[in-house]
């Protein structure tokens, strides 16, 4: 795959820089607080963060709160602390409400002017009237009040004697105007909704494309970093600037969004999937949030690496999920501690080994790097092995173990299959094997060659885990996010959860959550903090050892 770590943003504010347009930088962040945040967001705050930070900047962290009928405290705490376990650490934190006074003498300054009206059409009306891409619009027959008349809805508006969608303020632009945008966009609507900061003070609430410009021009944002969507209401976000005449003008500049393949990004359709089940949470390791990749295991480090390698372009593309499993396994490569887990546990008995002889081995905690120590690893009569390392008849190149056929058990010794127990009904419960104290790891033996080396675990002593594997959550190549609600919920993977029952190395018993490991064959998994219990750990997978996408 091409690598594109190019930025256009940097470019551009260099220049600002060099020239003289600008003496600083003040970017911000500027979610609304209707949702968690997930990996699209991760790019929006490293973007904005690491810009600030290369030019000796600001970045405030504002919550785009003008909508109260969808927002909420909660999401304002999950999002501080999405992006502090980033690792970003904001200047200012804002809320656009904190703004709400401010932005309502901006409206009135309009109409002042004669830049803004108040319309008595109706929501429907108004859509009727704002016309196609092909065909102008119609002026509403409101549009010529006089300055008086509408400084007086205005304030009766605020002062709540109407109700909900009874009128609204529009700007007055050009009904003519060849970007719908610009046809007279709504600025503040009608709406007795308690608002999660500003209570009951507000019943009149300003839209987000009004909002936006004044707040970011408020707190001095001199880059104001947004996605591609938002490309076609840049002349009104300059339009808004210029004619509330704010003192500081901020610059939108448009970035390409990030999409994934097998993944849905768009807070309705997760929040879809939380409502009707199909997740534990919005932190459910299976989930693009923020919160669910933290709970099932990645990094600060991988995704910033992940986000970085992206790049900054206005190309719409769609980006392999598996390119930022590439990235959790080269941070975790050298931090995580390498240990042995049995997932589906098949009992092996060595019948030459003393009974009741424990012996202690030692291994290595990370061979690529050595500074992490060793660690000791109980050994016995019994131990566990996978069922899927047995076969009673073996196919060729079937390398582990079968009757008659010897292999390297990891850190221990070379162990050959004698026989086989079965159960009434012909499963294998066990299997009786012989070891050659000879071949003992670490010793230098190089008396014969096997090509099985297995991971196991010692019986008696091994403490019971339970394993969460995943798979996608959608099932397509292309994420479906252009797709309607029922279509992308057909395209949910039936299997993106498995449960196993296992065991552990007994050095684990004092795992704590968030505890990453690499599970020797299996993978890097990570203690999950919300179900693990003194009793048992619980491990989510965060990715298999290899992949077949290729950087
Ligand atoms: P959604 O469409 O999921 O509801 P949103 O864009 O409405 O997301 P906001 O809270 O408004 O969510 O987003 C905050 C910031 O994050 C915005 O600047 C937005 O452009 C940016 N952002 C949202 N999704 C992505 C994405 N997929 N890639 C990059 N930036 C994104
Ligand atoms: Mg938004």
């Amino acid at each position: 795959m091409e690598h594109n770590t190019s930025n256009f943003i940097r470019d551009i504010i260099k220049e600002d820089l060099e020239t003289g347009k600008r003496d600083h930088v003040i970017t911000r962040f500027p979610p609304e607080p209707n949702g968690y945040l997930h990996i699209g967001h991760a790019k929006s705050i490293i973007i904005n963060f690491d810009l600030a930070d290369e030019f000796n900047g600001k970045t405030n962290l504002r919550f785009d709160d003008t909508n109260p009928l969808k927002e909420d405290t909660e999401f304002v705490e999950a999002i501080k602390e999405d992006v502090k376990w980033l690792g970003y650490d904001w200047d200012g934190l804002f809320f656009a409400s904190d703004y709400f006074e401010e932005m309502y003498k901006r409206a009135v300054l309009l109409i002042k002017k004669g830049k803004a009206y108040v319309d008595d059409l109706t929501p429907d009306e108004i859509r009727e009237y704002r016309g196609t891409l092909t065909e102008p619009g119609k002026e509403s027959p409101y549009r010529d009040r006089s300055v008086e008349e509408n400084l007086d809805l205005f304030e009766r508006m605020r002062k709540g004697e109407f109700g909900n969608g009874e009128k609204v303020l529009r700007a007055k632009i050009d009904m003519g105007s060849p970007n719908i945008n610009m046809r007279d966009p709504v600025l503040y609507r009608i709406s007795h909704t308690t608002h999660h900061n500003t209570g009951d003070q507000w019943c009149i609430y300003p839209m987000y494309s009004f909002a936006h410009p004044i707040e970011d021009a408020i707190e001095g944002v001199t880059h104001s970093i947004c996605t591609l969507e938002f490309e076609d209401q840049r002349p009104l976000y300059n339009w808004v600037v210029e004619e509330c005449e704010m003192e500081s003008q901020p610059q939108q500049i448009e970035f390409n969004r990030l999409n994934l393949t097998n993944t849905v990004m768009s807070k309705r359709k997760l929040k879809q999937l939380v409502d009707e089940g199909y997740v534990d949470g919005w932190d459910d390791p299976r989930m693009p949030t923020i919160s669910g990749l933290r709970r099932r295991g990645y990094t600060p480090e991988a995704i910033r690496a992940f986000c970085r390698e992206l790049g900054v372009s206005k190309v719409y593309s769609t980006v392999d999920s598996r390119m930022l499993d590439h990235f959790v396994r080269e941070d975790l490569k050298l931090k995580a501690p390498r240990t042995m887990g049995i997932l589906r546990p098949l009992k092996v008995v060595i019948t030459n080994y003393p009974e009741g002889q424990i012996e202690m081995l030692e291994a290595e905690i990370n061979p690529e790097n050595p500074e992490m120590g060793t660690r000791q690893i109980p050994f016995s009569r019994e131990i566990y092995i996978e069922q899927e390392d047995f076969m009673e008849n073996p196919p060729k190149k079937y390398f582990r173990l079968f009757p008659g056929n010897e292999v390297r058990l990891k850190h221990a010794y070379f162990i050959k299959c004698e026989d086989v127990i079965k159960d009434e009904d012909g499963n294998v419960i066990e299997v009786h094997c012989t070891y050659d104290p000879e071949t003992k790891s670490g010793t230098g033996f190089t008396g014969r060659k096997v090509k099985g080396t297995l991971h196991w675990v010692e019986a008696t002593q091994a403490i019971p885990a339970e394993f969460r594997l995943y798979e996608p959550l959608i099932l397509d190549e292309e994420a479906q996010d252009g797709e309607e609600e029922k279509t992308f919920l057909d395209h949910v993977n039936p299997n993106s959860l498995e449960v196993l029952n296992g065991f552990v190395e007994p050095n684990m018993k004092d795992v704590k959550p968030q505890d990453k490991f690499q599970f020797f064959r299996h993978g890097y998994f990570n203690v999950d903090p919300k179900h693990t219990t003194d009793e048992k750990a619980v491990f989510n997978l965060i990715v298999s050892l290899k992949s077949s996408f290729k950087m």
